[in-house]
Formats: C-alpha cells, sequence, structure tokens
C-alpha cells in the first residue's frame, strides 16, 4: 500500500537529484519546502511537493504532519554496539579520579571488553546488540555502520563480524560491517606489536574475506597504537581483498592518522580530535570524509574536533555517535547534534546535513540515503510538534522524535 505523509510543516533535505555529498559552505545550506506531502511506494521515496500537487488519497495509508517536521533518518557511519556487559564501574572510577593503568587494573579498556566478549555466546551478544539497534531506530537512526574490533584473536573477530552480518540479515535498515582487528594489541602481543600485525594480515583479513563478512577495514592509528607504516601494511591488504578503510585517526595526538587515510583512499577518517592545518590541507579536495564523534570527547571530558576550522576550511564534515561501552554509552543522534552545536560550533543546519547526508557518505550508502529524493529508501524522521529546525537539537536530550518510518 502506498503511504503519503502530508501537511508537513516543513519537509527538510528534499532533493529531485542529491549530491553525493556536501563541503564546506555547502554544509549550511538544506532545501525545506513548506506545506509539503512526501508520497512513498514499496519502501521508497516515490515523490514530494508541496501540498497543492498532493496525489490523491484514497486508499492510500496517510500520515497528517501537520506542525511537524519531516526529514531523512540518521546515518550513523561509526559505531561498536557488539560488545558484552557495560563499563559504568570504569566510569565511576574515572570520577573518583583513576589513572588509566588503575582502571585497566580494575576491570576497564579495550583488553577487558575483549575478554568478557570471549566468554559470552553469540546469541546472547547478538539479542543486546539488536536491542541497541531497536533503541537507535527509535531515536531517529536509518542506517548503523557496526565494528568489530573486541575479538581482537581469528576467532573472537569472525565472531564479531557473523554477528553483525546476522544483524544485517534481520535489521530492516542498511548495516555496514566494519573489520577493526587492529583495534588494540591484545595481552601475548604485547611485546610483539609487529607480530599482532602479521597475525592480522596473514590470518585474520583473508579468513573474513572469503566469508565476506566485512565491507570496510578499520585500524587504530594513533599514538601508543597502531603506528602509521602499520597502519598502511594492513590498509594495503584489507584494500587487496576488497576492503576500503575507514579509520580511527588522531584522537590522542598529531599522529599522522589522517594523512596516512587519506594516501590509502580512505572513505573516511574518524575522531580527529587533534587536527591542525596540516591534517585539514591533507583532507581539503579528497574523497575522505572527515568524521566527528563528539559524544566521545562529552564522555572522557576532552578536547573536542576542531569542526569550525574544518568546515570553513572547506572540508566535508559527518557527526555519529561511536556507540561503545568505554568511551560514548549512547546511540542517540539528537544528542551528538546538540554537542555538534554547543561545544562545536556547528550551525544546527550543518549538524543535521552531518548526520544525514554525510553520514550516508561516510557509510558509502549515499545512492540510496541521506536526503529525501524520489527512488531512495523511504527511512524518514517525522518530529513532534517544533517552532523551527533549530529546536531539534536546542531542545538537548529531550526526545523530539515522535514517529519513524522505515522503508
Ligand atoms: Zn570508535
Amino acid at each position: 500500500m502506498k503511504t503519503i505523509i502530508k501537511n508537513i510543516k516543513c519537509l527538510v533535505g528534499c532533493y529531485d537529484k542529491a549530491p553525493a555529498r556536501l563541503c564546506g559552505k555547502e554544509m549550511s545550506y538544506c532545501p525545506t519546502l513548506s506545506q509539503a506531502f512526501v508520497a512513498i511506494d514499496d519502501g521508497v521515496i516515490e515523490s514530494f511537493g508541496p501540498m497543492t500537487d498532493c496525489p490523491p488519497c484514497d486508499g492510500c495509508y496517510v500520515i497528517d504532519a501537520t506542525d511537524r517536521f519531516v526529514m531523512p533518518a540518521f546515518c550513523d557511519s561509526h559505531t561498536h554496539i557488539i560488545y558484552a556487559g557495560s563499563r559504568e564501574q570504569e566510569y565511576e572510577d574515572r570520577i573518583a579520579g583513576l589513572s588509566y593503568a588503575e582502571i585497566a587494573e580494575r576491570g576497564g579498556g579495550i583488553l577487558n571488553s575483549a575478554d568478557l566478549l570471549h566468554a559470552t555466546p553469540e546469541h546472547t551478544l547478538y539479542r543486546s546488540a539488536m536491542r541497541r539497534v531497536r533503541s537507535m531506530m527509535h531515536g531517529g537512526t536509518g542506517a548503523i555502520e557496526i565494528k568489530s574490533g573486541y575479538g581482537l584473536s581469528l576467532e573472537d573477530e569472525l565472531k564479531m563480524l557473523r554477528i553483525a552480518t546476522a544483524i544485517r540479515n534481520d535489521a530492516s535498515i542498511a548495516i555496514r560491517r566494519t573489520f577493526l582487528g587492529a583495534h588494540a594489541f591484545p595481552r601475548p602481543y604485547r611485546d610483539d606489536r609487529d607480530g599482532y600485525v602479521r597475525l592480522i594480515i596473514r590470518d585474520m583479513i583473508p579468513a573474513i574475506a572469503a566469508e565476506q563478512l566485512a565491507d570496510y577495514i578499520d585500524v587504530f592509528c594513533d599514538e601508543g597504537f597502531f603506528t602509521p607504516d602499520q597502519t598502511r601494511r594492513i590498509l594495503e591488504c584489507g584494500l587487496e581483498h576488497g576492503l576500503r578503510p575507514k579509520i580511527h585517526a588522531n584522537e590522542l595526538a598529531l599522529s599522522g592518522g589522517i594523512q596516512t587515510g587519506v594516501e590509502c583512499g580512505a572513505l573516511s577518517v574518524d575522531h580527529l580530535e587533534h587536527t591542525g592545518p596540516a591534517e585539514i590541507e591533507a583532507l581539503r579536495n579528497s574523497d575522505t570524509m572527515a568524521t566527528l564523534l563528539p559524544g566521545a570527547a562529552f564522555f572522557l571530558g576532552m578536547n573536542y574536533a576542531p569542526a569550525r576550522a574544518m568546515i570553513d576550511g572547506g572540508l566535508s564534515v559527518a557527526l555519529a555517535s561511536d556507540y561503545n561501552p568505554g568511551s560514548s554509552p549512547s546511540g542517540s543522534m539528537q544528542f551528538v547534534l546538540s554537542l555538534a552545536s554547543i561545544k562545536m560550533r556547528m550551525n544546527p543546519v550543518e549538524a543535521l546535513n552531518a548526520a544525514t547526508i554525510n553520514g550516508a557518505y561516510a557509510m558509502g550508502i549515499e545512492k540510496s540515503h541521506g536526503t529525501i529524493t524520489p527512488g531512495k529508501r523511504a527511512n524518514i524522521i517525522i518530529t513532534k510538534p517544533m517552532p523551527s529546525l533549530a529546536y531539534l537539537s536546542y531542545h538537548y536530550a529531550d526526545d523530539m522524535i515522535e514517529r519513524m518510518i522505515f522503508n
């Protein structure tokens, strides 16, 4: 049955033909239409326009969106939602002033998440991750990228990616899977880091490619983690197996991660809290999206990425939740928009574009997601009654989403 959303106060992000992404100044523009309709047929946006052109509604499922904004669902291009347990003990320890080493000793950190994941059955992990997917969908998200990286052994990385594949097959929204074996160095390789890099290249990547368990490859390229040289070796092997890079870079230092990502043709470089003029220059005129994760900076009390300098420098910026148990235990993209505006001075339109059209680009689904465009998937947010678009992120931590449509 055809669905028609009618009497829309303001239809946001509507394009007859959408660009692949928005860069620099383009990010502060978003096409809108007042008193509008959207027609959906068979899960796909069929048409939109002013109410004066609304097609007859007989036999259609009709939604009245009087006083409401209608916009494309968020595309959350960076998450770690497959994990066991939770890490609020670490959160309490940090509040109490414990050091990173003391926290790790008491059960915090990536290695402890890996121990817990190892001990948890696949179906339990699947069920908890699916609960997170459903709650993110309720909060306005219509596409999710999911990373491995709490396995850190061949067996457990495969386990995580099989769960991600099951989620992709069962969820009613687009899911993209990223192999992040290079998230940290597991204990047996503490003194033989190149040995772990060899294990990733020789055993993990070929096995994952053979089972077609991933769409992208990721490396935590930063000070104290994987060096630019190790990152390059892993990414080149991934590319040979058909996995395009999407990497963690420059969260902890000016580590060379951004430049390494651009040189390896990464679809996105993510985090970027430490970004200077040289990094902005490297990203300018590249195909690589700068993906910012303000939830992690907020939760850990760290510096935010210099979004203003990036956008003013002409870059293309995306926003994602980084949903994970250690540094960002939330999948709320509405809160991410608020942080982007309050903490990084992105105006509300830039933030919305970063979470929709540019988020879709950062996960390689821009042809089917990210805007209200005929032919794209009908993944749509209907807000509660709102006076203006800025109200969505102004009313921070209040759920302004009334209803979601998926396909
Ligand atoms: Zn991450």
